[in-house]
């Protein structure tokens, strides 16, 4: 049983209740980097009460890290992300169980690292790892929650095959990617946020909104707005399904 009192605000949430939060108490999560992203949606999911969560990062903290990667504080400048994250996160709920996962995530050990998750966070910066983590969603049957940022515009859709698309159908090439992409924790904070709404929705038993679309946020004009997006029949990794 989760601690009433703690969590007593959410659950006056209309359609919450008691029900919802045992079912975020005994969810586990993945959470695929520990950065800009993974960041708010450790956060979001660990102060909401979500039970388990699995943490992977293979990077450690860099002073470049700070105007956004707010889990990790300037004595931790050096240390692994995944354990400067999960000291924040223990401070901030210690009914939470966390594993870290210090490993770059790749196809031979993604479905190791993912493992029994019930939702997949993509919170990740590179199209490489991005694949691989898709293609293990596809794989095993498992929700994904994808988000991307770029300077003052963040990105964020539900994949859920085979109903919904899949990263592939809508990247099937990776786009071409600057070393170093502008970012503000702003940008990420809100975006993360919305990654982890969707995620406490589907966890809690609840729809997710973002399937079969992209919610596309420019935040210079505070323009939001939803775009349909549609399977690629000839997808190699969900086409099949
Ligand atoms: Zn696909």
């Amino acid at each position: 049983m989760f601690d009433y009192e703690r969590y007593k605000r959410q659950l006056l949430i209309d359609g919450w209740g008691t029900e919802t939060q045992e079912k975020l108490q005994t969810s586990k999560v993945f959470i695929a980097g520990a950065g800009g992203l993974g960041c708010p949606v450790a956060l979001n999911l660990t102060t909401a009460g979500v039970g388990n969560i699995r943490v992977c990062d293979a990077d450690v903290v860099d002073i470049s890290n700070l105007n956004r990667q707010f889990l990790h504080p300037e004595k931790n400048i050096g240390v692994e992300k995944t354990t400067s994250a999960v000291q924040t996160l223990s401070n901030l709920n210690s009914a939470v169980h966390f594993t870290t996962l210090t490993t770059k995530i790749t196809e031979d050990n993604v479905d190791e690292l993912v493992a029994d998750a019930d939702i997949i966070l993509d919170c990740l910066d590179n199209f490489e790892a991005r694949y691989a983590l898709n293609a293990c969603a596809v794989r095993q049957g498992i929700p994904l929650i994808h988000a991307a940022v770029w300077g003052l515009e963040g990105r964020v859709t539900v994949f859920t095959p085979p109903t919904t698309p899949c990263l592939s159908c809508i990247f099937p090439v990776a786009s071409k990617q600057q070393e170093t992409i502008p970012v503000l924790g702003t940008i990420t904070c809100a975006t993360g946020s919305m990654q982890a709404m969707e995620a406490i929705k589907y966890l809690g038993g609840m729809s997710p909104s973002l399937q079969n679309k992209m919610l596309i946020m420019d935040f210079s004009a505070m323009h939001f707005q939803t775009l349909e997006i549609s399977k690629n029949r000839d997808c190699p990794i969900c086409s099949h399904l």
